[in-house]
């Protein structure tokens, strides 16, 4: 069976279009004209004036850093029981889903005997992460999230990449934000 197709010819440029210049000044035009507008309201917005009509932002990012929606997947954190510990529990569900293979736990025995296990260690590696959020999905304790907010995960390693059960559970050290 024959599939058929449809040809569709290049449209041969015109003189006006091999000259470029029309297109140049066109994004010219566009540029210019947002740059005039923004500028205009801004100032008039420092007056109070005309304060209905918004003018572009720009975020001084990193300095300054957009809110993100709740939803938003960001790096992850370990939760914490009400004495400090984590309340994973080894079950390895997290590890097994993940599609990166980027999580590697440890378990151990838990000194509390209603308690089967606890991570000796908990590694995920975030050079490989794809940020798909299968561990939280997976987790039965709800003792992983990516709600930190955390956005940034540039390193000069790839060992940098790589997070320990300390850093999961206290985020904000932003360990992979250093020179390492
Ligand atoms: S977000 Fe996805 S890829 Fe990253 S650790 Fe979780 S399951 Fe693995
Ligand atoms: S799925 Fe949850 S409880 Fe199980 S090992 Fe992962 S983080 Fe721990």
């Amino acid at each position: 069976m024959s599939i058929p197709t449809k040809v569709v010819r290049r449209p041969e440029l015109t003189f006006w279009d091999r000259l470029y210049l029309p297109q140049v000044l066109a994004g010219l035009w566009v540029t210019s004209r947002h740059f005039f507008f923004n500028l205009f309201f801004h100032i008039l917005h420092r007056f109070g004036l005309f304060k209905w009509i918004r003018a572009a932002v720009t975020f001084q990012y990193p300095e300054e850093q957009r809110p993100l929606v709740p939803r938003s997947r960001t790096r992850h954190r370990l939760t914490k029981r009400d004495d400090g510990s984590p309340r994973c529990v080894a079950c390895m569900m997290c590890e097994t889903v993940c599609p990166a293979t980027c999580i590697t736990i440890t378990a151990e025995e838990h000194p509390d005997p209603n308690v089967e296990k606890r991570p000796k260690s908990f590694v995920i590696d975030l050079g490989k992460c794809v940020y798909c959020g299968f561990c939280v999905e997976a987790c039965p304790e709800d003792a992983i999230r990516m709600d930190t907010q955390i956005l940034d995960i540039a390193a000069y390693s790839r060992e940098a990449m790589v997070l320990d059960m300390p850093e999961l559970l206290n985020p904000r050290s932003a360990r992979i934000v250093s020179s390492k």
